[in-house]
């Protein structure tokens, strides 16, 4: 394997068996999901830690989706190797990993387009029962820090573009669901995502962001004090969020109401 490679090998063998005390909940890594969710609400990552998470018909939803539209298969690490050397773009994810805002940052991205050894297109997916015209600072946050990320690892990013593509969930066939890594990675390499959008109206939007690691640095700075222990955790100011958690009928924090037991009336 080229220098790089073996460089890379090197330093993530440090990164990950560097001993240091934990992080708040004694967490050795921060996964870049967990910051994302800071932005929704800081007090679900405590219900979660607290509770343990709580499965939902959307999360399973989802999941199921992302395996369906993005089905992977693990390779080597010299198949990868050369598969993203070639200069005909490729389709292929890698776990990233870095050092942020005094914080250890781990994720594994959607999925990236690369060509001649250079990541092109790094995209995420998000799944939505409602409109995926909005894009949210948490799946903008998300995206921009796996960018980081990948440029901290030594990879070049300058040709590289940032996509959060937002679906409507129920609306492939299957036949669709088969094409749909293809066919959103061609979109984005001939600047066709407009077509794309067109065909699905009302029911996918393509967010295209620039790669600035600055933002990213700032979207982890700004929450890293909760992980360093240097304050207590926010909750959400949005009756809505707290009405769409899962926690919201035993968080302690929710803005959203239990519903009433049936008989009880208002004076
Ligand atoms: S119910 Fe509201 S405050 Fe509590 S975790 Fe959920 S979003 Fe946050």
């Amino acid at each position: 394997m080229s220098d790089f490679w073996e460089l890379l090998r090197k330093r993530e063998q440090q990164f990950f068996g560097f001993e240091k005390s934990g992080f708040r909940h004694g967490a050795r890594f921060i996964a870049v999901s967990s910051i994302a969710e800071q932005y929704y609400c800081e007090y679900k990552l405590e219900n979660e830690f607290a509770l343990g998470e709580i499965p939902s018909e959307a999360k399973s939803a989802g999941t199921v989706l992302h395996d369906e539209l993005m089905p992977t298969e693990r390779i080597s690490r010299e198949q990868f190797a050369d598969l993203i050397a070639r200069k005909e773009p490729s389709m292929a994810v890698l776990d990233v990993w870095g050092e942020s805002g005094g914080l250890s940052v781990v994720g594994t991205p959607d999925h990236i387009v690369w060509s001649e050894g250079r990541p092109i297109w790094l995209v995420e997916l998000k799944t939505t029962k409602g409109d995926p015209a909005p894009l949210w600072e948490d799946q903008e946050n998300q995206v921009r820090i796996y960018g980081l990320l990948l440029e901290r690892m030594g990879f070049d990013c300058s040709q590289m573009q940032l996509a959060v593509v937002r679906l409507k969930s129920g609306e492939l066939d299957d036949q669709h669901k088969k094409e749909w890594v293809v066919q959103i990675s061609g979109a984005l390499l001939e600047g066709k995502t407009k077509w794309l959008e067109l065909r699905y109206p009302g029911r996918m939007k393509v967010h295209i962001l620039k790669h600035e690691p600055e933002k990213a640095e700032k979207a982890i700075a700004s929450k890293a004090g909760y992980w360093l222990g240097e304050r207590e955790p926010k909750s959400s100011t949005s009756v809505g969020k707290c009405r769409a958690c899962e926690y919201s009928s035993i968080c302690p924090k929710s803005l959203s109401a239990p519903p009433r037991p049936s008989g009880e009336m208002t004076g």
